[in-house]
């Protein structure tokens, strides 16, 4: 009896370009006996087979069950058609533009086949550094233009040879199809640059006499370039610090292995998942209280951000170097964007490196390590950027049919912008600082390259209204219709959308300082809103600060201003010359009580800042956030029974009782931790009982968490806790970064919800 023969269709959604899908179809089907094509669609990719029934039932299981490391499917479609008698399975090619649609897929770290050959001595990429495969490699760094083509990417130098374009073309090779394959013979070659001029033998001698030296390296990387020197050299990290002016904020490092990362850090199953995921991005851990490491590396820091190889040319820069580990921190001059080209490096890193270890594969998408820590058990961005660029957010749309492609400008600092088209939110890579004519010339570029590949223009465009950002005034100046988001809105908003919520919801907004409705500066705001509108219910009482800019860089300032609020003049003097001796306390005092240059503002972090100066644990900030994570970490592990006194007066959440109890502790010999721990959780406990009160009010059940002060674990866990125990639902920010990295999502979104009319 002649076996039944029948004929599917599956199509599949999902990140399913690019990643080796279909190659991986190909071997399953005829392994499996089916005869039929699989082709790339504008949407995925289209499969029709035919054969006995039980045969294609295996192929749809095994499609979810065994399919590349790379690859998520978002759905599979079947529909059964009637028997074509198709010929032998084959593999069609890409028809003209049915590609475009698909983006490009992020970089991905080096898998552990590459891995095994380029160490392997008998392997023709035996110590090669650019080897890759359809599972790992390059991809959003070296794409131009899409196709995602091999002439289209920064490859296109490196004609293939005879055994990488058999490779290629072979649809049982590891490497069919992937894009940016090379050897030895004729890819992108590395060099090495020293004080004596170009090296003329092997780099990785070269490089390793450097680093066992002391010195500072610039390396060019994926997606730009890095300083690097020797971790456990004091001398060679003090060096990089005084070099690139950058004295306190901890340093990344790169270990060679899972093995090098447990004998510095904690390591969680979650944490060492997401360090050998392949984004691979920095992990901050807790470093282990005895681990032999220089002070210098994180100075008062309890957490080391860490991250693996990633590519095969940092693979073998460890292994050349002898070393466990390296610091492995940003190729730029502090607040401009990364260099990207071998001249530019060598002209703007000449006085932070003593040696250069280039290539010749040109950077076509400059893309910063993406930053990560586990907090609550889950990946809580600190900057996505590598390895996560561009992966789209779906978001939920206004009506719907066709809506306008929507641009969310970004934030001032630690800046990325985002595109929301077709319901996809497609958030850039870190942009970084705006302030500065290289930051805004990336921002330009970036945005042009990432409209080409999706090709779109933005048609309606949110920004943040206020009056100082010069990426606010460069998004003014874009065609389109233009619509401020208030910025504490935006951070709501990007929680919200990247759950998928439209319904009203409050919103607990803690970050630094963000522009208010009426001008002041907000930041530790209880908010009621949704994708259009918002309302702000409740917020942290105001602080002059003396100064202004200059209280956010010397937090004892913020700390003389809480002490004028919350004493008696005499009192106030008396404590601010006490615990600021040598500090110009009084005339800061005068500021303060004659509102000289003192503009209020209600920032958490703001509050963070006075409590840390308060207890001497950060007088003076060198980056942002420091008196904060000074904070943090002193407070770290502790678990106060009760928060200090604070109230509320209208909608003001009152903490000078918490100023005051804090410093009696400090005055009374209590130590500083326990004072930070429990001062944390009074703005814990103050927001969510103010954020509960809201959500009683507007009768909603959802509390969404945002703004750059939840990057702190423990106060995260305080206000999740704190609001669940009262039966709410907490939205906590899982995709994007709570702070302003994530801002754009929020802006794009209000802006195409607010311009889109209910249908
Ligand atoms: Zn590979
Ligand atoms: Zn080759
Ligand atoms: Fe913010």
């Amino acid at each position: 009896m002649a076996v039944t023969v029948t004929r599917w269709r599956l199509q599949i959604t999902g990140t399913v370009q690019g990643v080796g899908f279909r190659p991986f179809v190909y071997r399953v089907a005829t392994a499996l006996g089916l005869r039929g094509c699989v082709w790339n669609s504008p949407a995925g990719v289209v499969i029709e087979a035919e054969g006995p029934a039980g045969a294609l039932a295996e192929l749809r299981q095994r499609l979810e069950s065994d399919a590349p490391p790379l690859a998520r499917l978002a759905a599979i479609d079947v529909v059964e058609l009637p028997p074509a008698g198709l010929g032998p399975f084959c593999i069609a090619g890409s028809q003209g533009g049915a590609e475009r649609a698909a983006l490009v897929p992020p970089d991905a770290a080096l898998c552990p086949e590459c891995r095994a050959e380029v160490l392997a001595p008998e392997d023709r990429r035996y110590g090669y550094p650019f080897t890759n495969c359809t599972h790992c490699g390059p991809r959003f760094t070296i794409v131009r233009a899409l196709p995602y083509d091999r002439p289209q990417t920064t490859m296109a130098a490196f004609p293939l040879c005879p055994d990488c374009t058999r490779e290629y073309h072979d649809p049982r090779d590891r490497r069919f199809h992937a894009q940016p394959v090379a050897c030895p013979r004729c890819g992108p070659r590395a060099w090495f640059i020293g004080a004596g001029g170009t090296c003329t033998g092997e780099w990785a001698p070269a490089f390793a006499g450097a680093i066992q030296a002391g010195q500072v390296v610039a390396v060019r990387g994926l997606g730009g370039f890095h300083l690097t020197c020797a971790a456990h050299d004091p001398e060679a990290v003090a060096r990089l610090r005084q070099r690139k002016r950058r004295p306190d904020k901890p340093l990344a490092v790169m270990a060679r292995d899972l093995a090098a990362v447990r004998r510095y850090c904690h390591l969680s199953a979650a944490e060492e998942a997401l360090l050998a995921s392949p984004a691979a991005p920095v992990v901050v851990l807790q470093r282990r209280a005895d681990a032999p490491l220089p002070a210098e590396l994180a100075p008062g820091a309890r957490t080391l951000g860490v991250m693996l190889p990633y590519t095969p040319l940092h693979l073998l820069l460890l292994a050349a170097a002898g070393t466990d580990l390296l610091v492995m921190t940003s190729g730029n001059r502090s607040g401009l964007p990364l260099a990207r080209d071998n001249e530019d490096a060598m002209a703007e890193l000449a006085d932070v490196a003593d040696a250069f270890l280039l290539h010749d594969r040109e950077i076509a998408n400059r893309c910063d390590d993406s930053v990560l820590r586990v907090v609550d058990g889950a990946p809580l961005f600190y900057r996505r950027s590598r390895g996560y660029v561009p992966v789209p957010i779906p978001v939920p749309a206004p009506a719907p049919g066709h809506h306008p492609t929507a641009l969310g400008a970004g934030g001032e600092m630690k800046n990325a912008f985002c595109l929301v088209t077709g319901g996809q939110a497609f958030l850039s890579q870190h942009i970084g600082e705006m302030d500065v004519r290289e930051g805004q010339a990336f921002f330009r570029e970036a945005l042009a390259r990432l409209s080409r590949f999706l090709e779109v223009t933005p048609e309606v465009i949110g920004y943040d209204p206020h009056p100082g950002y010069q990426v606010s005034r460069l998004a003014l100046g874009l065609p389109g219709t233009h619509c401020p988001v208030q910025h504490h809105h935006a951070h709501l908003a990007a929680v919200l959308a990247e759950h998928g919520v439209v319904e009203p919801a409050v919103g607990i907004i803690l970050d630094g300082t963000g522009y208010g409705d009426d001008g002041t500066l907000w930041g530790g705001e209880i908010l009621a809103g949704d994708l259009r509108t918002c309302r702000r219910v409740a917020h942290l009482g105001y602080l002059p600060l003396p100064g202004g800019e200059r209280a956010i860089r010397q937090p004892w300032r913020t700390a003389v201003s809480a002490l004028a609020l919350a004493y008696a003049p005499d009192e106030a003097e008396r404590l601010a010359e006490a615990l600021f001796p040598g500090r110009p306390a009084r005339a800061v005092l005068g500021m303060v009580r004659e509102r000289l240059n003192s503009p209020p503002a209600c920032g958490a972090g703001r509050w963070l800042d006075a409590a840390a100066a308060l207890l001497g644990l950060c007088l003076d900030s060198t980056y942002e956030g420091h008196a904060a994570t000074a904070l943090a970490e002193a407070a770290t592990g502790l678990a106060p029974a009760a928060p200090y006194p604070w109230r509320q007066e209208g909608k003001t959440l009152d903490l000078l009782p918490a100023v005051r109890a804090l410093v009696a502790d400090r005055l009374n010999g209590v130590p500083a931790p326990a004072a930070a721990a429990r001062f944390q959780l009074t703005v814990a406990t103050a927001t969510a009982t103010a954020a509960a009160g809201a959500a009683a009010a507007a009768g909603c059940q959802r509390v969404a968490l945002g703004g750059g002060v939840f990057q702190n674990p423990d106060l995260l866990v305080q206000v999740r806790s704190l609001l669940q125990s009262r039966g709410l639902q907490v939205l906590i920010p899982r995709q994007v970064p709570p702070g302003d990295g994530g801002l754009a999502l929020g802006q794009a979104v209000v802006a195409l919800w607010r311009l889109t009319p209910t249908r």
